[in-house]
């Protein structure tokens, strides 16, 4: 995909590819260093990308907001926080026997939605980095007042969501990641939480007769029984790759890189 690079007035300006120095991580560093949960995830993915982001300060290129799906995240926020706000079970709720659940009110809630500024925060064991990261919703049993991570998920697929093949497919191997690290990010910083996060998954209907100005969208409850016990691990393995000198690895299925290869070989053969 081609990203030209646009100012606050639309006006394209010159890709530095470069971010400021204050923003990157120097190895062994003492000062306190914040990492998101997608930081994390691309670690997950590769070490070499994360690296060169974190360390060596490179941007990568930015991709498009995708707001189809941040819509069907607003509206839904917008029935929960009515149900929060009333202390009621939602809809969804009795559909799928869980009467004894309700949106979990706390004066934070905006903050730890907004993963761009806030999130949920927590420091890392007794080092220098405070780990972070925006969830969509957190409810709450109002038997044992535990607390349930939330991630809402928008997609259109011609099959019906059905929880095994939903939580078994490669594709969503980083959702679960996800839905551990925040449940990890809750319980540090004091709360506890129940064994089973739900994704609330929104399907567009493609098999539509047309559009009719109107997208149908069915609504699936996908429980999911997370596991944070392998993040600790991998945390220290992610401090210690950055405190290290040498670029890590690249991956060898990434189209990027692969991509950016075949361009450099091109160019390199030319001059
Ligand atoms: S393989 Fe290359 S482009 Fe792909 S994620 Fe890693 S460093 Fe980035």
């Amino acid at each position: 995909m081609i990203n030209l690079k646009r100012n606050n007035k639309q006006e394209l300006v010159d890709a530095k590819g470069i971010r400021k120095e204050s923003s990157i991580y120097k190895p062994n560093q003492k000062e306190n260093f914040k990492l998101s949960r997608s930081k994390f995830e691309d670690f997950l993915k590769c070490q070499r990308c994360f690296y060169l982001d974190r360390v060596k300060g490179l941007i990568r290129p930015g991709m498009p907001s995708w707001t189809l799906n941040e819509t069907t995240d607003l509206l839904l926020k917008k029935e929960f926080d009515q149900c929060r706000e009333d202390q009621v079970a939602h809809r969804l709720f009795s559909k799928n026997r869980l009467d004894h659940l309700v949106p979990f009110k706390h004066e934070q809630m905006d903050k730890w939605r907004d993963s761009l500024r806030h999130g949920l925060i927590a420091r890392f064991e007794d080092t220098n980095i405070i780990l972070s990261g925006g969830i969509d919703d957190i409810w709450q049993d109002t038997n044992t007042k535990e607390l349930i991570v939330v991630d809402y998920k928008s997609q259109a697929s011609s099959y019906e969501v059905k929880a095994e093949s939903y939580l078994n497919s490669g594709w969503h191997e980083g959702y679960k990641n996800q839905m551990d690290f925040y449940n990890y990010l809750l319980n540090l910083m004091g709360f506890k939480t129940a064994d089973t996060s739900y994704f609330l998954v929104v399907n567009a209907n493609r098999a539509a007769d047309g559009f009719h100005g109107v997208m149908e969208f069915s609504e699936t409850l996908i429980p999911y029984h997370y596991d944070t016990s392998w993040i600790p691990e991998k945390v220290n393995e992610m401090i210690k790759c950055m405190n290290h000198d040498e670029v890590p690895k690249n991956h060898p299925s990434c189209e990027n890189c692969a991509y950016s290869k075949q361009i450099f070989n091109l160019v390199k053969n030319k001059s």
